[in-house]
């Protein structure tokens, strides 16, 4: 690493280098400030630990002939384990995630942003943070901290909130014989607070089972099973893996996602969508959010403006997070009550059926 930063002062770093740091980055280095990106990562978005399913809605966010769509989605399957089906119109995209994470930090540095890759925050100090690289440990400084390191933060550990409520899951990326043009979701009592999914991707499929404590330790042996339901279903003659992954999707948003001079961005902060997981869209707009109130905290010289971030957020997309987290709520207290309609509970908890409107429009949640 290039040690002369160690004499700089930044005006704000930022510490991750997802689609919510480098949203953050770019925001903020295009109001003219001085900017700094890092991640431990030496590359750029690898190893991939997602889906890589997105909604239409990333479209603007794209880098002008994006190298990182493999291939559009137009519905969604939603199956039970009685059979029924529920296709679901669902435009969106099949993302290759490594491409994406670095088109992202390319933009970032095209604002004027300066990158730093191979480097970790392992501790915060009054005027900025302590970084290690290699056996080496420094100080960055900086006015403003932005924490968009992912669903393990560093950062958020400095909160008064640093354990946030997750769901555990598993993924492996298997070849795809035929093409398809919709992606699957399947719904069983067995994938306790969580679903199933099968993405396909071009020439394969991600297909991944994501549950919450206490089924985490079944996670290998559902992937499995459901490998051989797969197979079944789809009369695959064989099912080759061709890479595994996993991680955590945080499914709480943190309460004080802003705290003296820091602001907690995407994962780190909580912001998937509590039910579905899906957090890449949100990474990007509460990035960007960041970024612009960070600037302007540091152009005011008020550090005191930071905490319009968690208005902001919350204006945007906090109470579309908040009724999820209602939902989910409802979702893991009904899932092995005996008795309950499983139909009719996952219709009420997961976004995309209309009931799962309803409690909106009663004024319930
Ligand atoms: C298995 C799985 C499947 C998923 N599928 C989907 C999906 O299909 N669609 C969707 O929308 N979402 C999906 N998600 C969620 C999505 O991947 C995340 O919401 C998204 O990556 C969040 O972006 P981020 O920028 O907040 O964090 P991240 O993308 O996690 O980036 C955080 C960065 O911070 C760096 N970092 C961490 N700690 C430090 C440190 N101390 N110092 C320096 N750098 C650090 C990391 O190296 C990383 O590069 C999935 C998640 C998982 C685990």
């Amino acid at each position: 690493m290039d040690e002369t930063i160690l004499q700089e002062v930044f005006d704000i770093v930022v510490i991750g280098a997802g689609p919510g740091g480098s949203a953050a980055a770019r925001v903020a280095a295009q109001k003219g400030l001085k900017v700094l990106l890092l991640d431990q990562k030496r590359r750029i978005g690898l190893p991939v630990q997602c889906g890589e399913l997105v909604s239409q809605w990333i479209y603007p966010y794209l880098h002008p002939g994006s190298r990182s769509i493999v291939q559009p989605i137009d519905s969604l399957i939603l199956h039970f384990p009685d059979g029924i089906l529920y296709p679901m119109k669902s435009p969106g995209f099949m993302l290759d995630r490594s491409i994406f994470d670095q088109e992202m930090v390319l933009k970032a540095l095209q604002a004027g942003a300066r990158l730093l890759l191979g480097i970790k925050a392992i501790g915060r100090t009054p005027d900025g943070i302590k970084v290690r690289w290699r056996s080496k440990e420094g100080i960055v400084r900086s006015k403003v901290v932005i924490g968009a390191d992912g669903v393990n933060s560093t950062v958020r550990g400095w909160s008064t909130h640093p354990i946030l409520k997750s769901l555990s899951a598993l993924q492996y990326e298997i070849y795809l014989p035929e093409p398809q043009s919709h992606g699957e979701i399947f719904f069983h009592p067995d994938y306790e607070g969580g679903y199933a999914w099968f993405f396909p991707k071009g020439k394969v499929a991600n297909v991944g089972i994501g549950v919450i404590h206490p089924k985490t330790s079944l996670l290998k042996d559902l992937l499995h099973s459901f490998l051989g339901q797969l197979r079944g279903l789809k009369k695959f003659k064989q099912i080759e893996i061709l890479f595994k992954t996993g991680g955590s999707i945080p499914c709480e948003p943190h309460p004080l996602p802003a705290f003296e001079n820091i602001l907690l961005v995407g994962d780190a902060a909580g912001h998937c969508h509590p039910v579905t997981g899906a957090g890449i869209l949100n990474a990007i707009q509460g990035g960007e959010i960041a970024g612009r109130i960070a600037a302007e905290a540091v152009l005011r010289q008020d550090l005191e403006y930071l905490n319009h971030y968690e208005r902001e957020w919350e204006e945007g997309l906090g109470n579309s997070l908040l009724y999820g987290v209602a939902k989910r709520e409802r979702l893991e207290k009904n899932w092995n009550r005996s008795g309950m309609d499983f139909q009719e509970l996952i219709r009420n908890c997961w976004t995309g059926f209309k009931e799962y409107h309803f409690d909106r429009r009663k004024g319930l949640l």
